[in-house]
């Protein structure tokens, strides 16, 4: 344990001392709050028994372009969720009301961030509670999209209403990606926060971070890595409540 705790130790100083934070949010937070990872290999057998599709088939803009009907049924019943943050968002919460952080990078759809207190959150693809007709810009409320019968269209021009996320296939949009760009840049800690998935893209966007204290929080092993300063082999839960007292 001593490890352990000067490890927090190491972070309570270095978090005294700064205020340009950034903290990238990965599925280990999002998965603590409650949430469950639908590309997963527990629910695969499930989502296709259900749907005769797998998720990637239906998280689609293939999928929402040519079969809406079933893209609205998975979306209603598997994407749409409301959940209670994870304590680490709370955490995250009282440092930005310290004024300690740039901003908060999440691939996360649902909000977490924002329910736990949060304001300077960038979700790079997009949130579920923002909802567009694709034709004419008119803006839908979630409850618009739950409530709608089959498929949501735009009471003004019928076509289909369309939630404002990134869909598997697609690419994030130019904007989103610069603001995380210009965050990571400037930050002077960076945390990437129960981040596991190999092939989280947001990981290769930690080569615009130029300073000397990169901060890897998660309870599974790592690869050594010469970029990151410290490493707290722990869940985000435990160690960043602890972290900023
Ligand atoms: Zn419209």
């Amino acid at each position: 344990m001593g490890n352990w705790n000067e490890s927090i130790e190491q972070l309570r100083r270095i978090i005294r001392d700064s205020n340009r934070i950034v903290a990238i949010c990965g599925s280990d937070m999002v998965s603590a709050s409650g949430y469950t990872d639908l590309e997963s290999d527990e629910v695969f057998y499930d989502i296709e028994l259900k749907y005769g599709a797998s998720t990637s088939e239906l998280y689609s803009s293939r999928c929402y372009n040519t079969r809406p009907e079933k893209f609205f049924e998975f979306y209603r019943n598997e994407v749409i969720c409301e959940k209670q943050p994870s304590a680490g968002y709370y955490a995250l919460a009282e440092l930005e009301r310290r004024g300690k952080i740039r901003s908060i990078i999440t691939k996360d759809i649902h909000g977490i961030p924002q329910k736990a207190g949060c304001s300077r959150v960038l979700e790079y693809y997009g949130n579920i509670y923002h909802n567009e007709c694709p034709k004419c810009r008119r803006q839908y409320s979630i409850d618009y999209v739950k409530q709608s019968d089959k498929v949501p269209r735009c009471e003004t021009c019928n076509s289909v209403v369309r939630p404002k996320i990134v869909l598997l296939g697609e690419s994030v949009p130019n904007h989103a990606m610069t603001e995380v760009v210009n965050a990571i840049s400037e930050a002077d800690i960076l945390f990437l926060l129960g981040v596991t998935d190999p092939f989280y893209e947001i990981e290769k966007m930690t080569q615009y971070y130029s300073g000397d204290k990169m901060i890897y929080i998660r309870k599974t092993m790592m690869e050594p890595n010469e970029r990151v300063n410290i490493f707290v082999n722990d869940e985000v839960d435990k160690v960043l409540p602890e972290a900023i007292i």
